[in-house]
């Protein structure tokens, strides 16, 4: 059986048939539907590749009404989420866990990479749940865990990471700039990824302090090592404060060792630079210098309503939108940033509206890129592996002006 997506518009511009077979796409052409198959009008629709979301933490998703950050900073969240975490059982991580994961599906997010903390006051418990709900909903989203490990990592805290990965974790995290040793937590945290050869994606440099740059620390290593496994650097604010010179130095040495990084304009946007009231600068990384240098990429979401980030729909485009207003990309750069790089920074397989592509793909109701990021239209049809996994529409009654009175 095919699934025919009958009229579909393109990113190029172009109109098209899309016949879906087999998880793929299989027909990028007329459609020739035989009695049997599906028939999707996408008339008024623009059809892409499905969003990718790169870093979540759906373990703390929708708790702001719990946990009140008094400082509104990093430390604020970080402290209330430590105080209140004793009081989330299974139950209640798998559904918030669920809950959010609805909202992502809904907007379009086909492949979420969530860190999970592990260790601490946190134990193994969030893991165990996400664990659960990776498993209930194979096939349906690709959800991979990150061990998001407490500090300082020399220790205990390296011992829940390789624990955390025995008990199905699928990449090593961690935050080295919040380690009182950071180049040693950098070392360990990778060493303990090749171990047992999983990738790494390590919360890095998330402070406008500039004398902090584990980013650099972490490519010099894996230069020096030959490392051969994947490396992602998230949030990396501390480059974005640098000089020109500094920033194009760390992206092609970033390059050169062939990290990929994730940018998180909202929640960085909401926790950096609440000591400058006066031109308060921006938390978001070196986006032109990265991408100048050939870094792959990606933007993510990071925090959705928790003590970190209060608001956010869970919505991949809300993500573009801040890209083009506060980090200056240009509109396919953003939604760039949102599919083809978050796709190749988690080393999953590209995805276009090709033949032969894996079928993960979004319906938004726009009529061009501009409008797909402009009014990210909420009515969306979203395909996993050619399946049909969620579709939203809403509809809007307007009132009708009174006709004008014409003089005689
Ligand atoms: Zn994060």
């Amino acid at each position: 059986m095919t699934t025919w997506l009958r009229n579909a518009r393109l990113l190029d511009g172009s109109s098209t048939d899309v016949g879906l077979a087999d998880g793929a796409v299989a027909v990028v052409g007329p459609a020739a539907a035989v009695p049997g198959d599906d028939v999707v009008d996408l008339t008024g629709y623009l059809l892409t590749p499905s969003f990718v979301e790169p870093h979540a933490h759906l373990d703390k998703a929708l708790t702001v009404s719990r946990a009140h950050n008094l400082t509104g900073d990093l430390l604020g969240a970080i402290a209330v989420m430590s105080e209140i975490a004793g009081g989330f059982d299974h139950k209640d991580y798998v559904a918030r866990a669920e809950a959010a994961l609805r909202l992502h599906l809904a907007y379009g997010t086909t492949t979420i990479r969530t860190h999970v903390n592990v260790g601490g006051d946190f134990g193994m418990r969030a893991l165990a749940a996400l664990v659960e709900v990776r498993e209930r909903w194979r096939g349906l989203l690709d959800l991979e865990l990150v061990a998001l490990v407490a500090h300082p990592i020399r220790g205990q805290a390296g011992r829940d990471l390789r624990q955390a990965l025995a008990e199905g974790a699928d990449v090593a995290g961690g935050c080295p700039h919040l380690d009182p040793e950071p180049t040693a937590a950098v070392r360990i945290c990778l060493d303990i990824a090749g171990d047992f050869g999983v990738p790494t994606d390590l919360h890095t440099d998330e402070t406008l302090n500039p004398s902090m740059l584990t980013l650099e620390t972490m490519a010099d290593y894996m230069l020096d090592t030959a490392y051969e496994h994947a490396v992602t650097a998230s949030h990396c604010v501390s480059l974005g404060v640098q000089t020109p010179s500094v920033q194009r130095r760390v992206s092609e040495k970033v390059a050169a060792a062939g990290m990929s990084v994730v940018t998180l304009p909202q929640t960085n946007l909401y926790l950096q630079g609440r000591e400058h009231p006066t031109a308060t600068p921006r938390g978001l990384t070196a986006v032109h210098a990265l991408r100048g240098a050939g870094v792959t990429l990606a933007a993510g979401g990071d925090n959705l309503r928790d003590a970190f980030h209060p608001v956010g729909r869970g919505d991949a485009l809300e993500v573009g939108a801040l890209l083009v207003t506060a980090g200056h990309l240009g509109v396919r750069d953003a939604i760039d940033s949102l599919t083809t790089g978050a796709r190749a920074a988690l080393g999953r397989e590209p995805v276009s509206v090709a033949a032969g592509s894996p079928a993960d793909l979004v319906a938004v109701r726009a009529a061009d890129a501009n409008d797909l990021l402009g009014a990210a239209s909420p009515d969306r049809i979203v395909w996993k592996a050619g399946r049909q996994v969620s579709r939203t529409t809403v509809h809007t009654d307007y009132i009708s002006p009174s006709p004008l009175e014409v003089s005689a």
